[in-house]
């Protein structure tokens, strides 16, 4: 029988589980994949504690690359055999075989290997819909983008320098920063020694960035409303840090009229035509070589424990996958 990680409760890693499971035969619209590389998300991290609460006991994980290994009825797209990706739908990513909605699966052209395809299409298209779609980024703007040398991060950074975008990225080490830096990163600030709201302020003549993409949440969500200039948009994406408090909404006109959004990539692809869109943009700038995707963790998928450890002990950098 296939094994996947699994957890019945919520809490540290410690509560995730190696077990058996039963996969069974693909129902209608249904393939089953046989995984060859798994994604690691910090939003994995927020089902596996009940920040984002799942329905218990629950698989875990939302991104992998895999090869079909059979169609249920009506699926006629996919064929045994066809080397494939997705980062979103039911959780259960975390796993050897597993089913998946047909309609959530991209297939993989030849140039993307698997285990770039796994680290790559859930950070990858929030990129895309990040830069291109909650605020369409324009050459000569510059933006502030928090977790620069994370997954992510270091994604955007290079899509942004493709468009000509100057990214004023914050890291939380010295390494991190010269990490950002080589991936396109115009000016890294280390936010656990430095001021960042200053920095960003002296960086930009005092006039403050027109967005700011905010994926650490409770500890930079003051310092990145104090970084907008007037009418400027606060992308706040995710919480490695914790969630953020609750807002008072009159601190948006005391600080220049400004603009909040909460995006998630599962609005940003919930229709399929919107999901393979997103995905063939992030093949297009990973084939043409303006977006390396760096996967600096590999762990083997029993080992998921581990891999949770060091991701939210800001131990690891760029993209992290889980070997089945
Ligand atoms: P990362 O690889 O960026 O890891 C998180 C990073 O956050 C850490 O490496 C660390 O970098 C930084 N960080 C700052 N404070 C803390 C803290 N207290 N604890 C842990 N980490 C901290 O993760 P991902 O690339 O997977 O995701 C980045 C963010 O984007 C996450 O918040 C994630 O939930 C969000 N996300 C949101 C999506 C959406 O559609 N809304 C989709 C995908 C991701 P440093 O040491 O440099 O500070």
């Amino acid at each position: 029988m296939p094994h996947a990680i699994r957890f019945h409760e919520t809490g540290g890693p410690e509560v995730l589980r190696w077990e058996e499971v039963e996969v069974g035969a693909p129902s209608a619209g249904q393939v089953r994949l046989r995984q060859t590389a798994v994604g690691l998300n910090y939003i994995d991290t927020y089902h596996r504690t009940g920040l984002y609460p799942v329905a218990l006991p629950s698989g875990i994980g939302l991104e992998a690359a895999a090869v079909v290994e059979a169609v249920g009825e009506g699926v006629t797209e996919l064929k045994p055999g066809d080397r494939v990706a997705y980062a979103g739908g039911p959780l259960g990513a975390y796993a050897e075989a597993r089913l998946m909605p047909a309609d959530r699966v991209v297939k993989l052209p030849d140039s993307i290997r698997d285990e770039t395809a796994a680290a790559m299409m859930l950070q990858g298209m929030t990129v895309e819909y990040l830069i291109r779609r909650t605020h369409r980024c324009q050459k000569g703007e510059t933006v502030l983008w928090h977790a620069a040398a994370g997954g992510v991060g270091l994604i955007a950074c290079q899509w942004l320098k493709s468009l000509g975008v100057a990214v004023i990225g914050t890291v939380g080490s010295d390494e991190k920063a010269a990490l950002a830096k080589a991936h396109g990163c115009t000016h890294t600030i280390n936010y656990r020694t430095e001021n960042f709201v200053e920095k960003v302020k002296e960086l930009t003549g005092g006039a403050g960035v027109p967005v700011v993409y905010d994926g650490v949440g409770k500890d930079t969500w003051d310092g990145s409303l104090d970084c907008l200039s007037p009418l400027g948009l606060m992308v706040s994406f995710g919480n490695a840090s914790g969630a953020v408090a609750p807002v008072n909404l009159g601190i948006l006109s005391q600080k220049g009229s400004l603009f909040v959004t909460r995006p998630t990539l599962m609005t940003y692809t919930a229709k399929r035509e919107d999901l393979v869109t997103s995905a063939q943009a992030l093949f297009e700038v990973v084939g043409s070589g303006a977006v390396e995707i760096e996967i600096n963790q590999r762990y083997a998928l029993k080992d998921a424990q581990q891999a949770h450890r060091d991701l939210e002990a800001r131990k690891t950098t760029g993209s992290t996958i889980l070997l089945p």
